[in-house]
């Protein structure tokens, strides 16, 4: 049994995450161990297998309720379930739950309809989904959309514009559009639609390669002509996207903290054995006090991240869901694991550098996790705002 002060906050779910890992090292590592070298992304056919299979256990977007396909789990049971995905080392775990490219918040909002027909086949793991938000000129500062959203008397809309950066594009069944509807009016605002990836007048542009393999692209609206009903939640939804879409980003945030959080866990243990077993100089490396201090930090600062995400997550179940602690806790742990994978790629020397070392992809997938979900600057305007300042 752990002894760390963060196991205080793991007992509640522990079979729910033993059941989580026994699945991993029945089912995924010995599928992630045919998966080729060169390749940092698992195959999509791969990844919706995984999806799939770990729907029909009930993990997969585990925290929807039952009468949406969910297991109906509490949010900070989602949570040790990401931590354990990160913690677990397999390259396939974070792909048997949901993420970005999963079940949208956005979409509990949608209309009877989009519901059936959306967000139900992406809780059971048979769609994925993108989410076109930022622009060339529109990151952090979401408010400031130029794509635009025009209602003709007909009814219909017509986007226009261009969305870069989006995840998931060249695989998803469907994307999330946020454009501004009645520019230069009264009404309006940022502004969620449904567009099928297959409609004419959706291009994909440019395709980015990033430093993990996973792909982003750019999407051209050119004028994209929509139906009445494409609109997230109907008519109430006209300008709500932001507004709706900030209500779940504190839970988002959480769940890339977890992730981040096991990802340094598992980054630590590596470093440990290593510093266990490597000899320099007629010694263990692991008895060298500036060895010592890059696993002793790390370890400190882990546990203090574990137990912020974790007892914000708690709160969550509590019905207690800040902007201000999720920012603490993705804050935290994201530039703790950022630190904690170099320094644990340190211990290894040119061991861990080596292409094919877990430790040389992780140190190129962790670094994302402080741009996703917004940027660690982001975090602290939202922290420095809820303390009175700015
Ligand atoms: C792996 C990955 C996946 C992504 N997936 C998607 C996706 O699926 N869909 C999507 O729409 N987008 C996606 N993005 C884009 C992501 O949301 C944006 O990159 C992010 O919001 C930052 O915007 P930006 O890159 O335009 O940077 P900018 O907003 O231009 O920021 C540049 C720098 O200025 C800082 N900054 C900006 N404003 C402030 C401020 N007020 N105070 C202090 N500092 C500030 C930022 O922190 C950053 O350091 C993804 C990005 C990555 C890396």
């Amino acid at each position: 049994m752990s002894t760390a002060p963060s196991s205080v906050l793991e007992t509640e779910h522990r079979e729910l995450v033993d059941s989580f890992e026994s699945f991993v090292r029945r089912e995924l590592v010995p599928l992630a161990a045919e998966l080729p070298e060169d390749g940092d992304l698992p195959p999509a056919d791969l990844r919706a297998y995984v999806r799939g299979r770990s729907a029909k256990l009930g993990f997969y977007a585990g925290d929807y309720p039952e009468e949406l396909g969910g297991s109906g789990m509490p949010f900070s049971a989602v949570v040790l379930l990401h931590h354990a995905a990160g913690r677990s080392g397999c390259p396939l775990a974070p792909y048997a739950l949901a993420g970005s490219d999963g079940p949208s918040p956005l979409l509990r909002q949608g209309t009877e309809q989009q519901v059936e027909r959306y967000l139900k086949p992406l809780v059971r793991g048979e769609a994925t989904r993108c989410l076109a938000l930022t622009e060339p000129n529109a990151g952090s500062d979401a408010f400031h959309l130029t794509s635009t959203a025009t209602r003709e008397e007909s009814g219909e809309w017509v986007l226009s514009g261009r969305k870069t950066f989006v995840s998931n594009a060249g695989h998803a069944d469907f994307a999330i559009v946020v454009a501004q509807a009645g520019a230069g009016t009264k009404e309006g605002g940022p502004t969620a639609f449904v567009v099928e990836m297959d409609h004419p007048r959706l291009r994909i542009g440019q395709a980015y390669d990033g430093m993990s393999g996973e792909q982003l692209y750019e999407l051209v609206l050119d004028e994209v002509r929509l139906p009445a009903d494409a609109v997230v939640g109907g008519e109430a939804g006209i300008g709500a996207a932001l507004g709706n879409g900030i209500d779940s980003l504190s839970r988002g945030r959480l769940v890339v903290a977890a992730m981040c959080n096991g990802i340094a866990e598992y980054a630590l243990r590596l470093g440990v054995e290593y510093a266990r077993e490597r000899r320099a100089f007629g010694e263990r490396i692991g008895a060298y006090q500036h060895v010592q201090e890059h696993l002793v930090s790390s370890r400190a600062e882990v546990e203090a991240a574990k137990l912020l995400t974790l007892a914000c997550a708690r709160l969550v179940d509590e019905g207690v869901e800040t902007p201000e602690n999720a920012a603490l806790a993705k804050l935290t742990a994201s530039e703790t694991a950022v630190r904690v994978v170099d320094r644990s790629l340190r211990v290894h020397g040119a061991t861990g550098w080596v292409r094919g070392h877990p430790l040389e992809f992780l140190y190129r997938y962790v670094r994302m996790m402080t741009i996703i979900e917004g940027t660690s600057e982001i975090q602290k305007v939202i922290v420095a705002r809820a303390m009175g300042l700015g």
